[in-house]
C-alpha cells in the first residue's frame, strides 16, 4: 500500500481503514500498525472527521474553546491542505489571549497560545480554519500559534516558550508532512498582505528552527486527543491581563 496515495485509491483504502476501525481493529493494526491507520484516518476524504468536544490535537494542550465567531468550521486536510505554520505574538498576556479569543466581537483567534512557561491552550480544532493571519488563503493552510508577550520586550520570549512552542510546532509538522524550514514556518509579518510586525525582531528564529528541527527528530508520543486532559486543568486562573491584543 503506497503512501502517497491518488484520490480514488485514497478513497478505497479509506473505506477499508473504516472496516478496520469498526470490525477487526486488531487484525488491522497487525498489518497496517497503529501509526498508519492514524495516517488513514486523518486523510479519510468525503467524510467529516469526528468530533468530540474537548479533543485536543496536541498532546500536553489545555482545551479551552475560542469563540464560534473566530473561526470556520473546515474539514482539514481533506478540504484544506495543511503546509504553513504561523508565529504570532500577542502583545499581551496568555490570559488576555484566551479572553480576546473567547471574544466573539474580536474576530480572530489562534489553534494555539503558548505562555512563558511553556503551557499551551488549544483553542481551535486544527482541522478547523482559524482567523489569524488576515489572510484568507493563509488562513485555510496554516495553524496559527499565539505566543504571550510583547514585540519589544525579547525577556518574554523564554526558553520554556521557546521549547514548547517548538515541539507545537514540529508535531504539526509531523501531522501534516510540513517540511520544517523557514518557507512554511513563519511569522505573521511574512503574510502576504499583513500589517502585522510579530513575532518582531527580538524572536530568535535561528535558536526556535532549530529546537523543531531537533522536536522533529525526537518526536514526543503520539497525541493521546484525551477529552478530559484540559478539563483536569480547567480550573486553572485566568489572571487579569494588561495590553492590546494586536498580534491575532
Ligand atoms: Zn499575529
Amino acid at each position: 500500500m503506497g503512501r502517497h496515495m491518488g484520490g480514488e485509491e485514497n478513497r478505497r483504502v479509506g473505506r477499508r481503514a473504516v472496516l478496520i476501525g469498526g470490525g477487526a481493529a486488531a487484525a488491522g493494526a497487525a498489518v497496517l500498525g497503529w501509526d498508519e491507520l492514524r495516517h488513514l484516518w486523518w486523510r479519510l476524504p468525503g467524510t467529516e472527521k469526528r468530533r468530540v468536544e474537548g479533543e485536543l490535537d496536541h498532546a500536553g494542550a489545555e482545551w479551552t474553546a475560542a469563540a464560534r465567531a473566530n473561526w470556520r468550521r473546515a474539514d482539514r486536510p481533506d478540504d484544506f491542505g495543511i503546509d504553513r505554520v504561523v508565529i504570532h505574538v500577542v502583545q499581551g498576556s496568555y490570559a488576555t489571549a484566551l479572553r480576546v479569543f473567547k471574544n466573539p466581537g474580536h474576530g480572530a483567534a489562534t489553534h494555539y497560545v503558548v505562555g512563558k512557561d511553556g503551557r499551551v491552550a488549544q483553542m481551535i480544532r486544527e482541522l478547523d480554519v482559524a482567523f489569524h493571519a488576515g489572510n484568507r488563503a493563509m488562513n485555510e493552510r496554516s495553524i496559527g500559534i499565539e505566543h504571550e508577550g510583547f514585540v519589544d520586550r525579547p525577556q518574554d520570549f523564554t526558553a520554556a516558550m521557546y521549547a514548547s512552542s517548538a515541539r507545537l510546532t514540529a508535531g504539526i509538522c509531523a501531522r501534516y508532512g510540513i517540511p520544517v524550514d523557514r518557507e512554511h514556518i513563519i511569522g505573521h509579518v511574512e503574510v502576504e498582505g499583513t500589517d502585522h510586525t510579530d513575532p518582531g525582531p527580538h524572536w530568535d528564529w535561528d535558536r526556535y528552527m532549530e529546537l523543531v528541527r531537533r522536536a522533529a527528530a525526537n518526536p514526543s508520543p503520539a497525541p493521546s486527543a484525551s477529552p478530559t486532559a484540559g478539563a483536569a486543568r480547567a480550573g486553572r486562573r485566568e489572571g487579569a491581563g494588561g495590553g492590546s491584543v494586536g498580534g491575532a
